[in-house]
Parts: structure tokens; sequence; C-alpha cells
């Protein structure tokens, strides 16, 4: 079962991605290092609802 989730900058809370998880695999919020174009780096970016 894949659960569609949306990953949020740390540092500008841009919702950069939408994605597909595996609940399973990760039960709880997810964070991962993603570029994010409007701070144009790459940041931390979470899990959100
Ligand atoms: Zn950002």
């Amino acid at each position: 079962m894949r659960t569609k989730i949306t990953l949020a900058c740390t540092e500008c809370k841009q919702r950069n991605y939408d994605i597909t998880k595996d609940k399973k695999a990760h039960p709880d919020r997810m964070e991962t290092k993603k570029y994010c174009r409007f701070c144009k780096k790459h940041t931390m970016h979470k899990e959100t609802k």
C-alpha cells in the first residue's frame, strides 16, 4: 500500500514535492534532503498533510 504525501521545505515551508511512500517501510513522518527551488539549495524536506 502506497500513500500520497507532500514534502515541504523546512526552511521556507514551500510544498515542493508530491510523492508516494510505502507506509510499512516508513510509518513515521519522513524527512529527506531535496533540492528546493525557492531556497535554491538542498534543504531538509518534511512530510506534511
Ligand atoms: Zn525552501
